[in-house]
């Protein structure tokens, strides 16, 4: 069965096909110090990221995986977003995304170009696709946060 097409404004549309088309941060980091991955079977989605993370700063992200133009160009947005963040405003802005897309919140300041998918929260199967990313994100974020607890108390 098809998955319905969200309709977008012009400029929001311009912006994820943009990121679809050219995606930002793909690929793999040389050294990363976290590696997360998630799958959304619905719609056959896979986003893996690789996370570099020193002093609490996600100093570098890069993406890989395969999956519809939303889940490919919110792992794009989602990835030049937090890029430099520290974990802290990373998860400001997944929670953020959170809000907007399952309890239809307007966009959060922290959200950037993000907010271009605001339109995805009317098409629940699609809220899937652009939170594959975020979960994938969240983990590893939630690994970093191990690490360095871990780190921390061997010292
Ligand atoms: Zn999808």
């Amino acid at each position: 069965m098809p998955v319905p097409e969200p309709q977008f404004d012009e400029l929001y549309r311009e912006i994820i096909l943009d990121h679809f088309r050219r995606p930002r941060n793909q690929g793999k980091l040389p050294n990363p110090t976290q590696h997360a991955e998630g799958l959304n079977p619905v719609c056959g989605d896979e986003i893996v990221l690789d996370l570099a993370v020193r002093g609490g700063t996600i100093e570098d992200i890069a993406f890989s995986g395969m999956g519809c133009s939303i889940s490919q160009s919110t792992a794009s947005l989602l990835t030049e977003r937090v890029k430099g963040s520290t974990l802290e405003e990373a998860e400001q802005v997944v929670a953020g995304m959170n809000a907007m897309l399952v309890d239809g919140a307007p966009p959060a300041r922290e959200l950037g170009d993000l907010e271009a998918l605001q339109g995805v929260a009317k098409f629940p199967v699609r809220v899937k696709c652009a939170l594959l990313s975020c979960k994938v994100l969240e983990e590893g974020i939630d690994e970093a946060r191990n690490g360095t607890e871990a780190k921390e108390t061997n010292s």
